[in-house]
């Protein structure tokens, strides 16, 4: 599961568990981008901040965990390379999926040499109750046409890491939005006070 993750939250979490148990996988490696390629409008936090929120937030699950690959390469994230990584690290016979939202998905053939991703990874798109996947498969057919995807369904979660930023910018509560331990780390490092 790639994302920014800044900072990693319920949803992502949720996202996470349910395609690890409705997909039977081994396990879920949650992977913060580096430098990122496409989010360019504000300041992302260090990598190593949203490495270790990750970290803390998984630490209790033995089926998550959290890789630095992305945080430590230099240059810009692509996902591509991320995979090609995987793939060679784990050979052409594991299956590899990358966990998504939906509405995310749709741009991925946008991505970078994304023509590869098809012999890559199957992506796992996550779709909140309410979401009309009639309506998006038609309007996507290209997408579908060019990509292995498959949906799973996870519980209504308007959780974003923009909208935790916010709070917290705003002295408003982020509990029950990530774990206890994202919360207190976000105010020991005085995270997220300026901008967001
Ligand atoms: P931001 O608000 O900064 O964009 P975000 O909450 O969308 O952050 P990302 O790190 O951008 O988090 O997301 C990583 C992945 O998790 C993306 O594929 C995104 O679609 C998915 N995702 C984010 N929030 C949720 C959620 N509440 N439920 C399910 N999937 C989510
Ligand atoms: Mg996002």
């Amino acid at each position: 599961m790639g994302g920014t993750f800044d900072p990693i939250h319920f949803g992502h979490l949720v996202t996470a568990e349910e395609a690890l148990v409705q997909f039977n996988l081994n396990r879920v490696v949650f992977m913060p981008s580096g430098n990122p390629a496409r989010k360019t409008h504000r300041e992302v936090t260090s990598g190593e901040h949203r490495y270790l929120m990750a970290v803390i937030a998984t630490a209790s699950n033995p089926d998550f965990e959290v890789s630095r690959m992305e945080i430590d390469r230099a240059g810009p994230t692509y996902t591509v390379d991320t995979l090609r990584t995987l793939r060679s690290i784990h050979g052409s016979r594991a299956d590899l999926y990358f966990i998504t939202g939906a509405d995310a998905v749709w741009e991925i053939v946008t991505w970078k040499d994304a023509d590869e991703f098809v012999d890559l990874c199957t992506f796992i798109a996550a779709t909140r109750p309410g979401y009309d996947l009639d309506a998006a498969r038609s309007e996507h057919a290209e997408q579908l046409a060019r990509l292995k995807i498959e949906f799973i369904e996870v519980p209504a979660l308007a959780i974003s890491s923009t909208d935790i930023r916010l709070r917290v910018k705003e002295k408003r509560p982020v509990r029950y939005l990530t774990s206890e331990s994202v919360a207190a780390y976000i105010e020991k490092q005085k995270l997220y006070r300026e901008a967001y």
